[in-house]
């Protein structure tokens, strides 16, 4: 039998010494280096140690992948298997990632700082679900016969694009990319994926771990490399039929030019985010409200696009509220080495992530805000990036805190008095993509809901849901959607055929 002992600190140290992480590219089915030759670092976050030479792909061996991919489209040697087929392919996939579950999670933690246990327990479950949800969609996608006049049959058939590029970004690398290659794959397209050069070691593996799994060659294509050079020569190359993107709402709008400048690509964006978090005095229980939001600004040090950074919180419960938060950040959230299973907070994504979040700490000080927890001069384990879980409070709109996406553990906490004011408040931004309200008052949660302006609302939880959730945003945080059976039908287009049968 398997020994199903939990690894211990120890364990995980001692593996991580013995790692080799594979930094090439994966172009049909080989592993290729640069054809520049060129390299970048990769970089451990928690100790600034270099992990690995990741191959640094420019225009040269984005065109080579594309290439590749296109040949695998043309000759069907994806699309032109029977459902069922491809569904198995993609089972047999999630099979694989799930034996090699340590190996992956061990990647994931080295190269993104995230604690291994939130890898195990949360990224690696919900990418094997994605992708045995999209594998289970495959034969549910049908066309239509429509009601035409005698002697004519009209039929509407779906058909995969051809070609995929998908770029994705650091926070959740495996998770963030497979939420848009499984569909992707599962609709019977090739993909070329490019990683974030922050944290691509866990996609240059999972790709080959889909060849293993029975993958065809071509099929699915890693290229690594920095964005403005890989990541814009797939988002200008001609035989790329839709892009899809997860990452910042700068890089988006970037995209969309680069989709006009050359092929009018589809492209697809699920982007930033600055989500409300609404306490209304009326909630069932303040302490589960609290532990929540807490979770939903700490949990993977805050990196989470839909993190409830903005806590509005109806004033005759805001001081409780806040002496709660603070109280219980602490016994929730365990600095430490990301390696060790009992660490909760890992360092943020690199040195220089840490330095984009501090500044924007310094900048709140600055305008007003009260710092009520964390801030820069805390002391946290190790040389790494670490950054404390922080909190503002007597925070307004005007502030950049309430503006910004700070992407780190910083979240600010602004009162309000009405539930008009509430909505005025949370709707007050350039993003839309989550946003959440506790009350025990149904007819106003109804109310909530139908007037946030966000792709996701949250009743009395906070970031909960399953595959059957479309998760996307609103106004500038994107307008795609993952997950759910339509992003499936978003990886493929509908042809009309019309018989004279007359
Ligand atoms: P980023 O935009 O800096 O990078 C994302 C990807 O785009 C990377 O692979 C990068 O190499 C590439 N890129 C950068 N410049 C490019 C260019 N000129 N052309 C083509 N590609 C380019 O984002 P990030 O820092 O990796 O991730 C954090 C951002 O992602 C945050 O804004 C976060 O909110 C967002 N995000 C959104 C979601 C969502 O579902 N809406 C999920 C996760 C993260």
């Amino acid at each position: 039998m398997a020994d199903t002992t939990p690894l211990t600190h120890a364990d995980w140290q001692a593996r991580a010494a013995a790692v080799k992480p594979e930094g090439r590219h994966f172009i049909g089915g080989q592993l290729l280096a640069s054809r520049s030759g060129a390299t970048f670092d990769c970089i451990n976050p928690a100790t600034g140690a270099v992990l690995a030479q990741v191959a640094r792909g420019d225009a040269a061996d984005i065109d080579l992948a594309v290439s590749s991919a296109l040949v695998a489209w043309n000759d069907r040697r994806w699309r032109g298997l029977t459902p069922r087929q491809r569904m198995d392919v993609l089972l047999r996939f999630a099979d694989t990632l799930e034996r090699h579950a340590d190996e992956l999670a061990l990647l994931e933690t080295l190269d993104m700082g995230k604690p291994i246990s939130d890898v195990l327990d949360i990224d690696l479950p919900e990418v094997l679900r994605t992708i045995r949800y999209f594998a289970e969609c495959i034969d549910k996608i049908d066309g239509a016969v429509t009601h035409t006049a005698p002697g004519s049959l009209h039929m509407i058939v779906h058909e995969p694009l051809g070609v995929v590029g998908a770029i994705s970004p650091w926070n959740y690398p495996m998770l963030m990319a497979i939420w848009k290659v499984a569909p992707a794959l599962a609709a019977g397209n090739c993909v070329v994926l490019k990683p974030s050069e922050q944290a691509p070691l866990s996609c240059i593996r999972i790709a080959q771990l889909f060849a293993e799994s029975g993958g065809p060659a071509g099929v699915f294509n890693v290229v690594n490399g920095l964005g403005p050079e890989a990541g814009k020569a797939l988002a200008l190359h001609a035989d790329v039929a839709k892009l899809t993107f997860t990452g910042s709402t700068a890089v988006g709008k970037l995209l969309l030019g680069y989709a006009g400048q050359s092929n009018m690509k589809r492209v697809a964006l699920e982007t930033g985010g600055k989500s409300p978090h609404i306490f209304f005095d009326d909630l069932y229980d303040l302490d589960t409200a609290v532990d929540r939001a807490i979770g939903g600004i700490y949990d993977n040090a805050g990196q989470v696009c839909n993190a409830g950074s903005r806590l509005l919180v109806q004033r005759g419960i805001h001081d409780a509220f806040v002496a709660r938060f603070v109280a219980r950040s602490a016994q929730l959230y365990t600095p430490g080495d990301p390696l060790d299973p009992a660490t909760t907070l890992g360092p943020v994504v690199s040195a220089a992530h840490r330095g984009n979040v501090l500044a924007h700490m310094a900048r709140a000080r600055e305008q007003g805000a009260r710092l009520a927890l964390g801030g820069a001069d805390t002391s946290l384990p190790g040389t790494g990036a670490f950054v404390a879980p922080t909190l503002f409070t007597g925070t307004d709109n005007t502030m950049d805190i309430n503006r910004l996406e700070v992407f780190g553990p910083v979240a600010s906490v602004t009162a309000f008095d009405t539930e008009d004011e509430a909505i005025a408040l949370a709707n007050d931004s350039v993003y839309g993509l989550a946003a959440a309200v506790w009350t025990a008052d149904l007819k106003r949660a109804h109310r909530c809901v139908g007037a946030l302006e966000a792709g996701v609302v949250w009743v009395n939880c906070f970031g909960d849901g399953d595959m059957t959730q479309p998760f996307g945003g609103y106004k500038q945080s994107g307008h795609s959607r993952d997950k759910h059976i339509d992003s499936l039908r978003s990886y493929m287009q509908g042809k009309s055929a019309w018989f004279n049968l007359a």
